[in-house]
């Protein structure tokens, strides 16, 4: 475990992200945010696919996670929420080291994600779908002894904007339902954090301004949120501050107008769409 804690590094974005020693700069300590992530490495065989990685996410903050197609932002995840153990380094939730914890440990601790492939079950309504990713203990405490699992999983519908789709099956959903859908099913393990893996993936642009509007909600609602996309289409008027990955390696990390305007993430994206 290191012990890199930088005493003149200023915990808001004052720094410029552009100079070198950024991975040094970036290395947190285990309070430094809701979520940690010190020197993580993930390797797969030869393949280094996310490689000494550190970065904090901070309370009710939108954090941009972006990077080309490739570049390690699924397996970062995956390494975060129990998909995968890293290979090196360390993850922190709320403080405590929680390297390696079982997806199910995860989520219990109050932490989401949504896959970028959605699996929802093709045989079940929507309602059904949000309703058996309820916690059970956490329903329990949230509508008490009177409120149903139904009532629970029908507001969730609600607040993802399927309202009017809860007795249809997700087959029947247009993409931007069914990640809709998969933002229910996240929002009904009640979390505080919750990582969106590429929630922009053919959507239209109006989609994506709609898709915007109701995270920005939700973190306005009192959640932290970490977003992944491959580019910055519809992201720079929703996050606070990015953090941009090439080949496992943070290469930029900043506001989005720093983000925009950095050679290294020009040079990475060769003069493409950001
Ligand atoms: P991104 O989400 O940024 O597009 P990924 O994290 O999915 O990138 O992939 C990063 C690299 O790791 C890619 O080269 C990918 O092929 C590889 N990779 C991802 N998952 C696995 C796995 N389970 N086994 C082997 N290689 C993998
Ligand atoms: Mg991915």
């Amino acid at each position: 475990m290191s012990t890199t804690t930088d005493a003149d590094t200023s915990d808001d974005s004052t720094s410029t992200g552009t100079e070198t020693g950024l991975a040094a700069e970036t290395a947190a300590g285990p309070d430094d945010g809701v979520l940690v992530v010190e020197h993580l490495t993930k390797r797969f065989g030869g393949l280094t696919a996310v490689d000494d990685l550190s970065f904090a996410v901070q309370e009710q903050e939108i954090l941009g996670f972006i990077g080309p197609n490739g570049a390690g932002k699924s397996t970062t995840f995956n390494c975060i929420t129990g998909t995968y153990p890293p290979t090196e380094g360390t993850v922190y939730y709320r403080g405590e080291d929680v390297t390696g914890e079982s997806a199910y440990d995860m989520v219990k601790r109050g932490m989401a994600r949504t896959f970028q492939s959605f699996a929802p079950l093709y045989d079940r309504t929507v309602v059904k779908n949000v309703a058996l990713a309820l916690t059970p203990d956490k329903l329990f405490s949230l509508s008490g002894l009177r409120g149903g699992t139904r009532d629970r999983a029908v507001e969730i519908c609600e607040r993802v904007g399927l309202g009017d789709r809860l007795d249809q099956t997700p087959g029947e959903l247009p993409h931007a339902g069914l990640l809709r859908l998969e933002l229910g099913r996240a929002l009904a393990t009640d979390p505080e954090l919750i990582l969106v893996d590429e929630p922009f993936a053919g959507l239209s642009n109006q989609e994506v301004g709609e898709v915007s509007d109701l995270l920005a909600d939700l973190r306005a609602e009192g959640l932290t949120l970490v977003v992944v996309d491959h580019n910055m289409r519809g992201l720079l008027d929703l996050i606070d501050r990015a953090i941009v990955i090439t080949f496992g390696s943070m290469i930029a990390e900043g506001t989005p107008e720093e983000i925009r305007t950095d050679e290294q993430v020009q040079e990475a994206y060769l003069g493409g769409e950001l």
